[in-house]
């Protein structure tokens, strides 16, 4: 069959360029530890920053309402999927991020997919169809790619972290509407933070809307890792509209976004990604719910992560190692060439640690790198093991 020739030809176009990915089996023990084909490893790649997966309250809260409400989210949120503990995560999410509302979906991902398309207002008469106007930091998160391209936006990209290349593309665009600018709070293949002070400066001066994706913010920085706004000190406005993942620092599933009253009604009404597809399972919601009750209420666990960062990256920098000055979690160590970077997370793995090698498409051609990324789980031995076995990989 032709196709199934076309298709063995990109696979194999795909290994010669190093790029070919497979699924690998493996088992949680702890928040920091994986097995993968009997061998234990110490993870540096999970964003599980927190370590909340494995906390006993977090877990019982998951069984309770396991047995009180059953395994499966039922059916839509617009139908019957609409369980009361949606409601309360929803109330506690807008006050931890100090928002009038918020709204969750099943995934980040699809609150990406839903919220940049209804906002872009393709599926509504808010914004004349081919008018609105989306400017996205370069190298912002797929989620956010694909959503804008999914939206039909006129879709213009502004380079990493300049808002001088963002403005003189808004001074061009002047008549679209409504105009977007979207960026990462936090990069999550480069861990830097973006200039959301001057950003909102420039929407506030073009009329614009600020759409912030904290997935690697929240829980990670600013007060009681309450995310980018605050590290900024920035108060939340209307025209701000944050949106965050409930499977990384919050260690469930699910995504968000917080926002005003009036713009969670219209995603509600307009956001493909949240109308069609099933509800969260209780469980999952349950799950969300503690793990933010504890970060709310706890400042421990985001100050022990930023001691393990710190320490890290002091002892990289000690080996020479270029680590960026952010407070984030993330630490990419780019090596250019994906054969290398394969080669150096392999040499780790048979070290007994975990780290993927980020390739193409996931950054820029010539910019593959070992992504670490920390935990508050991790001990100091761990982190200086990790750190002496990778000074010897090289
Ligand atoms: N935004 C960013 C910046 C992400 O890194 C991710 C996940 N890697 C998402 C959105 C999607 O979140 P989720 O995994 O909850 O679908």
């Amino acid at each position: 069959m032709l196709f199934e020739e076309e298709i063995k030809n990109e696979l194999r176009v795909l290994k010669e360029k190093n790029l070919y990915r497979v699924l690998r089996k493996v088992e949680f023990l702890s928040p920091v530890r994986i097995k993968i084909e009997e061998k234990e490893l110490i993870s540096f790649c999970s964003n599980n920053y927190l370590g909340l997966t494995h906390h006993p309250e977090v877990i019982s809260a998951g069984i309770t309402a396991l047995k009180l409400w059953g395994t499966g989210g039922e059916a839509s949120r617009l139908i019957s999927g609409n369980h009361i503990l949606y409601e309360n995560l929803e109330k506690k999410l807008a006050e931890f991020k100090e928002t009038e509302t918020a709204l969750v979906f099943p995934t980040g991902y699809s609150t990406n997919i839903g919220v940049i398309s209804a906002l872009a207002g393709v599926f509504s008469s808010v914004s004349k169809k081919g008018k609105a106007g989306i400017f996205c930091d370069k190298l912002a998160h797929a989620s956010i790619i694909d959503a804008c391209l999914l939206s039909r936006a006129n879709f213009f990209r502004f380079k990493h972290n300049d808002p001088e290349d963002l403005r003189s593309l808004l001074k061009k665009h002047t008549d679209l509407f409504p105009k977007i600018i979207i960026t990462e709070g936090v990069f999550s293949m480069d861990g830097d933070i973006a200039p959301l002070k001057e950003l909102l400066e420039i929407a506030e001066e073009f009329d614009a809307l600020l759409f912030v994706d904290d997935a690697h913010a929240t829980g990670v920085i600013g007060k009681n890792g309450k995310g980018s706004l605050s590290f900024f000190n920035l108060k939340w406005n209307p025209r701000i509209i944050q949106m965050g993942t409930l499977s990384k620092a919050l260690a469930s599933l699910g995504g968000f976004v917080c926002t005003s009253e009036i713009l969670k009604k219209y995603f509600i009404n307009k956001c493909r990604s949240l109308i069609f597809t099933t509800a969260l399972p209780p469980s999952v919601l349950a799950v969300s719910l503690k793990a933010l009750e504890i970060l709310a209420k706890d400042e421990s666990l985001v100050l022990k992560l930023q001691k393990n960062v710190n320490l890290i990256k002091k002892l990289l920098k000690e080996e020479e190692f270029e680590v960026h000055d952010y407070p984030t979690a993330i630490i990419p160590l780019i090596v250019g060439d994906a054969e290398k970077a394969l080669s150096l997370s392999e040499k780790l793995f048979e070290k007994g640690f975990l780290v993927p090698a980020v390739r193409p498409p996931a950054v820029p051609e010539g910019k593959a790198r070992l992504r670490i990324t920390v935990s508050s789980a991790h001990t100091e031995e761990e982190i200086e093991a990790f750190v002496k076995a990778l000074k010897n990989c090289f």
